[in-house]
């Protein structure tokens, strides 16, 4: 159910971002940049797919618990309920919310949603989908506390959707507002990575936790937010987005001559290396401004990416609509098709040649899908769609060498 909303409310995602991007456009006040906003979207419906097998598990922890161990029966049909139970979600919210920025382990998954160095609605969509993983954790006070499944299934949905207007600099400071809810203003020092404003403002719906428990920073008129994280992604790869914190923390673990060492790496604040291997294998120093990451992207294959990614997006669409009915081999089958769809789009919007090959390669291979699909009408049709695209994405990859110099490499790059 929860993925299904998160389809059902895609078409106003889109119409917002829209009207978002126009508002920019003509006041020239936080423009979207399209290969960091298509990342965004590409890692929020990662995260909507990841959800599909990951909330079994996740979700059925929290459904097991409330049944064998809650301490009190609480009416699903009393309002009461339902309020305090978005309360306290969002209590528990600001305490994951916040080790998710002080644990190194809980940041590694959260990292995602703060890759982005532009901040727009887009950006409330990045999500990560590492989340499953350990988040289910922070939650069980509710199921132990007796809140039926399907209210913490509803509340947790409310507490994620009402984020989304809060990711915009279209609108400025809304007075008390500021001070008692989530907001656009609080919300983007959130995002931001100046000294004052780092780690600060985690609450969900209430801004009221932070200013309880003392991360509370107002917004600046005289200190501009700076977006992005302190060690910076450099890619527009979802799958990479994803791992790029667990693999440092990895290498970190294993490079590190102290057992206890290679234990902490995971649990201290994000920022803290073992002395031996910061020695070793230093780290760039973080320093404003920062430079946005741009690789060079030709344009014809820019918008080649654009439309291949509405493409892949269908099909996702599709995958979530049609998950239920699909046996597990065949949804695993889908969902990883999907995903590695949207990791050669990333790929490609870097410029790198390597993915030109491998998008040559998905296309053969979706053309050779629908062959065995058919014959139908449908079936030739995507055959000849697929025929077009390659012969779109040669003309366009013909005009790469000048994006030679694309930076930022990652161990998922293929050229
Ligand atoms: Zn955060
Ligand atoms: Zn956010």
């Amino acid at each position: 159910m929860y993925e299904k909303v998160l389809l059902w409310a895609t078409p106003a995602f889109i119409a917002l971002m829209l009207i978002e991007c126009a508002i920019a456009r003509l006041r020239h006040v936080g423009e979207y940049r399209l290969a960091d906003a298509v990342t965004s979207v590409s890692l929020g419906a990662l995260s909507t797919y990841v959800g599909v097998f990951a909330r079994l598990v996740s979700f059925g922890v929290y459904v097991l618990v409330y049944r064998a161990a809650r301490l009190a029966t609480l009416d699903v049909d009393a309002w009461w309920v339902w309020a305090g139970a978005l309360v306290a979600y969002d209590f528990l919210y600001y305490w994951y919310h916040r080790l998710g920025h002080e644990v190194n382990v809980l940041w590694a998954a959260h990292v995602v949603h703060h890759q982005s160095e532009d901040y727009n609605l887009s950006t409330a969509l990045r999500q990560t989908s590492s989340s499953y993983l350990l988040g289910w954790i922070f939650y069980l006070p509710m199921a132990l506390a007796g809140v039926p499944p399907q209210v913490f299934l509803v509340v947790s949905l409310i507490d994620l959707l009402y984020q989304f207007w809060i990711h915009t600099e279209q609108i400025r400071s809304l007075g008390v507002f500021d001070r008692i809810f989530a907001s656009p203003s609080n919300h983007r020092v959130h995002h931001a990575v100046n000294d004052i404003y780092l780690d600060r403002n985690y609450g969900g719906i209430l801004i009221l936790w932070d200013r309880l428990f003392g991360t509370f920073q107002p917004e600046r008129a005289d200190v501009p937010c700076v977006y992005g994280t302190r060690d910076p992604l450099r890619s527009w790869n979802p799958l990479w987005a994803n791992l790029h914190t667990y693999v440092a923390l990895w290498r970190d673990a294993v490079h590190a001559q102290a057992w206890p060492d290679k234990l902490r790496v995971f649990i201290a604040r994000p920022g803290w290396r073992p002395a031996d291997v910061a020695a070793r294998f230093p780290k760039a120093g973080f320093h404003l401004p920062l430079e946005k990451y741009a690789p060079p992207l030709p344009r014809a294959l820019g918008l080649y990416c654009l439309a291949q990614f509405v493409v892949v997006l269908g099909f996702g669409s599709h995958f979530l609509a049609v998950e239920p009915v699909l046996g597990r081999p065949a949804a695993i089958g889908y969902f990883s098709a999907v995903a590695a769809s949207l990791w050669i789009i990333g790929g490609l919007a870097e410029g790198r040649t390597g993915f030109v090959r491998l998008e040559a390669l998905r296309l053969a291979l979706l053309a050779a899908l629908a062959f065995v699909l058919g014959p139908t009408a449908a079936a030739a049709a995507a055959v000849a769609g697929c025929l077009a695209m390659a012969v779109w994405l040669t003309l366009a990859g013909r005009a790469l060498p000048v994006a030679a110099g694309a930076s930022g490499r990652s161990p998922l790059a293929a050229g």
